[in-house]
């Protein structure tokens, strides 16, 4: 799976919808950003876009 987040997009840590609701903690808040840490783990449960209200997360089968 791969995992994107479009920076030009996310709202960063005061959003954080992404880090909340994935069921695999594929997203961390590192710093002033939100990163993707386990992107191995993803599951394609598109959780992650559903509750994003800017579109940055992109989820996508390899
Ligand atoms: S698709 Fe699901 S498992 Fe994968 S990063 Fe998004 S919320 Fe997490
Ligand atoms: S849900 Fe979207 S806007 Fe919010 S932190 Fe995650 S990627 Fe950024």
């Amino acid at each position: 799976m791969s995992v994107t987040i479009d920076y030009n997009k996310c709202n960063g840590p005061e959003c954080a919808e992404c880090v909340n609701a994935c069921p695999m903690e594929v997203f961390e808040i590192q710093g002033d950003k939100v990163v993707v840490v386990r992107e191995e783990d993803c599951t394609f449960c598109l959780v992650c876009e559903d509750v994003c209200p800017t579109g940055a997360v992109k989820v996508k089968e390899d």
